[in-house]
C-alpha cells in the first residue's frame, strides 16, 4: 500500500483522509497542531492520540518533514544569517535561508528545485529546472528552522518566497503552504508578514490577486527598458515589463498592499544615472517601493557589484524623483547570499568527484 504524505495537508484534507482510514475526524485538529504548531517529526510524539491511532497513522501516512536533511550549512560571520542546502528523500535539494532581523526571524524559501527562467544574473537556473516543490516541501523548509528556534523559545515570524524557483509557476502549492503557516493552529504568521517574489508571470499575479490574500508582492524588475530587461530576464519577451507593472498595480489596488520592485544593481549594466531616470519615469506616481540590491558577484555569470559611489548616485536619483526607495540590508554576503549559489557549487563539486 502506498502511504500518503501527511506533511502539507491542511485541516480539511486531514479530516477527509482520516475518515477514509477509520480515524476519528476530530483527531484531525490534534494532528494539525502537532504538525504545524509544535513541528512534530514523528507520530510517536503525538502523545494525546491513542497508541492505536498513532499506529493507524504510521500505517497510512509518511511524515516526510522529518526526513529532510541539511547537507550543507553556512553561517555568516555576524551570526545573523544561516543558509542550508536541504535534501529531500529523492535527493533533490534546495537552499533555504534564515535571517535574524530586529523584528524577529525571517525565512527565505525556495519554491522549485532549480528554475527555468534563465535570469542572466542568477545561479538558480545553472543546472536547469528539476521539479516543483510540494506544499509539504515548502513547509519543511520553514519547519527546519522553526524546530531549531523553538528550542530557544523563538519562532519564525516572516516568510519570503524569494529563493530558488519562480513561485507563480507553483502558486497552488505555495499558497497552500502559506495558508497553513497563517492558520491560528499553525505558526499564525500574518499574510502581511509574507512576501511572494516573481520575475513577472502575469497570469500568476492575476491569480494571486484573485486569491484575495494580503500577501506582499515583490516584482523583480532590474531594468526599465525592453531591450535591457529582455537581456537580463528573458521572460520579458513573454511578459513585457510595462504589462507586468500594470498587473502589479491591479494587485495593489485590489489587495491593498504596496508593491515592491526589486532592482539588482549590476556594474556597468543597469546602474547608470540614465537607468535610474528611466526607472523613475516608469514608476512615478505609483504606490510602490524600489528595493535596490547591489549584486552579489556570481562568478559563473560574470557580473560585478557597482562601486559604492554608483550605488549612492542611483539611490539619490530615485529619491530626488520622489520614488520610495530602500537599499537592501546586506545579510550573509560572506556566505554567498545570492540565490542558488550554494546549490550550484554543490552540484558542480558532485560532478567533478
Ligand atoms: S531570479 Fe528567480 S526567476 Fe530568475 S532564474 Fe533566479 S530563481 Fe529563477
Amino acid at each position: 500500500m502506498i502511504k500518503k504524505e501527511i506533511f502539507g495537508m491542511n485541516l480539511e484534507e486531514l479530516q477527509g483522509a482520516f475518515g477514509e482510514f477509520g480515524i476519528k475526524k476530530y483527531r484531525a485538529m490534534q494532528v494539525f497542531r502537532w504538525l504545524y504548531e509544535k513541528g512534530a517529526v514523528s507520530f510517536e510524539e503525538m502523545t494525546n492520540l491513542s497508541k492505536a491511532d498513532r499506529e493507524l497513522l504510521s500505517e497510512h501516512f509518511n511524515l516526510g518533514s522529518g526526513s529532510v536533511k541539511a547537507i550543507r550549512e553556512l553561517a555568516s560571520g555576524d551570526g545573523l544569517t544561516n543558509k542550508v542546502l536541504l535534501e529531500f528523500p529523492d535527493k533533490a535539494c534546495v537552499e533555504t535561508v534564515v535571517m535574524h532581523h530586529d523584528y524577529g526571524y525571517s525565512v527565505c524559501l525556495s519554491s522549485q528545485v532549480g528554475c527555468n527562467m534563465n535570469c542572466a544574473f542568477c545561479a538558480s537556473g545553472i543546472s536547469g529546472f528539476e521539479r516543483n516543490l510540494t506544499a509539504g516541501e515548502i513547509l519543511a523548509q520553514v519547519y527546519y528552522f522553526q524546530r531549531l528556534l523553538q528550542v530557544k523559545g523563538e519562532r519564525v515570524s516572516r516568510v519570503v518566497v524569494m529563493g530558488s524557483g519562480e513561485p507563480m509557476l507553483n502558486l497552488d502549492n505555495v499558497l497552500h503552504a502559506l495558508d497553513i503557516l497563517h492558520s491560528d493552529y499553525g505558526l499564525c504568521i500574518g499574510y502581511r508578514n509574507m512576501t511572494i517574489s516573481t520575475c513577472g508571470i502575469i497570469p500568476g499575479i492575476a491569480k494571486l490577486t484573485a486569491a484575495g490574500r494580503t500577501i506582499n508582492l515583490a516584482v523583480s524588475l532590474h531594468a526599465a527598458s525592453d531591450s535591457l530587461r529582455t537581456k537580463l530576464m528573458p521572460i520579458n519577451k513573454t511578459y513585457n515589463y510595462l504589462k507586468v507593472i500594470a498587473e502589479a498595480d491591479a494587485y495593489e489596488k485590489n489587495n491593498g498592499r504596496q508593491v515592491m520592485y526589486e532592482y539588482i544593481l549590476l556594474a556597468g549594466i543597469n546602474d547608470s544615472k540614465a537607468d535610474a531616470q528611466a526607472l523613475a519615469d516608469t514608476l512615478q506616481r505609483k504606490n510602490c517601493v524600489v528595493n535596490l540590491i547591489p549584486a552579489n558577484p556570481v562568478p559563473e555569470k560574470g557580473f560585478a557589484r557597482p562601486s559604492q559611489q554608483a550605488i549612492d548616485d542611483f539611490f539619490q536619483t530615485l529619491k530626488t524623483r520622489k520614488i520610495n526607495v530602500t537599499l537592501r540590508k546586506e545579510m550573509g554576503k560572506d556566505i554567498n547570499a545570492a540565490c542558488g549559489q550554494l546549490r550550484a557549487r554543490a552540484l558542480k563539486e558532485e560532478k567533478s568527484c
